[in-house]
């Protein structure tokens, strides 16, 4: 039969809350050439800006950017949509997915479930990056979002290690054991992983059944949707940043009554004349970052009660 494929595709999920790291995975796992494979990235972000497939696009690994929604919910049928298409065009010998930072982990998991894609594909590797600094704090306020990733992953990565003492690395591990007591647990900070640990030689597979009282066979009749709980405000400026203006924006951002409460920004901003960088903010880290190039300036704000007309003035009006 004309385009029947051959060989199963190797599917590795990467899911993360907001902010966690899941790009920085992706881009070592790329930049180690661990796979001698043709890749394709399926990435989505929750928000109308593209950011990080411009980043990741730079690794030269086919990249397809799914960005009206979220993957698990809102956009389900075009995720499936999106599967198959790449599969046709790039015939890729492994899918990695990056699930938006409000994706639910067990339904990723599940779309690849039906029988269509049942017989093309098959489930690699599942991971969840975990921020050891935001950890405790997602789990009390997104609960159901963040603790559905660390529920069903098979191995986490935890991120910002390097900067940890052991004691939070401890509670980390402790609160991810209280959710999570097989996953296999990677603390070696992202930036230094060794190809053996990005490999997944070692990586705990969870066997799993129908019944097995996983919840990946459930889905729950009062998830929330990531659009019934989180917001996204971007745009695209053609405004020129100094770095020092940009750090003094961003450290405002943590101003909960002018802003809502930001939990994650990013973008790619022109600081001169053709030079480009790229800013990664989450509570209480503020990164900006190297040179990257692009065509015009992108900002990408989630969170929730956000104030849209302050956020518009805070980057766009001229200073
Ligand atoms: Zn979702």
């Amino acid at each position: 039969m004309k385009g029947r494929v051959e060989k199963m595709i190797s599917v590795d999920i990467i899911s993360g809350f907001l902010g966690s790291g899941k790009t920085t995975l992706i881009k070592q796992l790329v930049k180690k050439d661990h796979f001698k494979e043709r890749v394709v990235i399926i990435e989505n972000e929750f928000g109308e800006v593209g950011i990080d497939g411009l980043i990741l696009r730079e690794s030269n690994v086919a990249v397809k950017e799914l960005n009206s929604g979220c993957i698990c919910c809102t956009i389900v049928r075009e995720f499936e949509k999106s599967i198959k298409e790449v599969i046709e065009q790039f015939k890729p010998e492994r899918i990695i997915i990056e699930p938006s930072g409000v994706g639910k982990l067990s339904e990723v998991i599940r779309t690849f479930e039906i029988a269509e894609l049942k017989e093309m594909v098959k489930i690699d590797k599942v991971i969840t990056v975990v921020d050891v600094f935001n950890c405790e704090l997602y789990l009390e306020n997104f609960g159901e979002f963040f603790g559905n990733q660390i529920q069903h992953a098979k191995t986490v990565f935890l991120s910002r290690t390097q900067v940890a003492t052991q004691i939070q690395i401890e509670e980390t591990i402790h609160a991810i054991r209280g959710l999570n007591t097989q996953a296999h647990i990677v603390t070696t900070a992202l930036e230094n992983l060794k190809s053996q640990e990005l490999s997944g030689r070692h990586m705990l597979q969870m066997v799993c059944a129908d019944g097995c009282g996983c919840h990946h066979h459930s889905r729950q009749d009062h998830h929330h949707h990531a659009d019934e709980f989180f917001e996204v405000w971007g745009t695209e400026t053609k405004k020129v940043f100094t770095e020092s203006v940009l750090r003094k924006i961003l450290v405002t951002l943590s101003r909960e009554e002018d802003f809502g409460l930001v939990l994650r920004g990013k973008g790619v901003l022109k600081v001169e004349d053709d030079v480009w960088t790229q800013f990664d903010y989450i509570p209480g880290e503020i990164n900006i970052s190297g040179m990257t190039s692009s065509e015009i300036g992108k900002i990408c704000i989630i969170g929730r009660k956000l104030n849209r007309v302050h956020l518009e003035k805070l980057f766009c009006e001229q200073v």
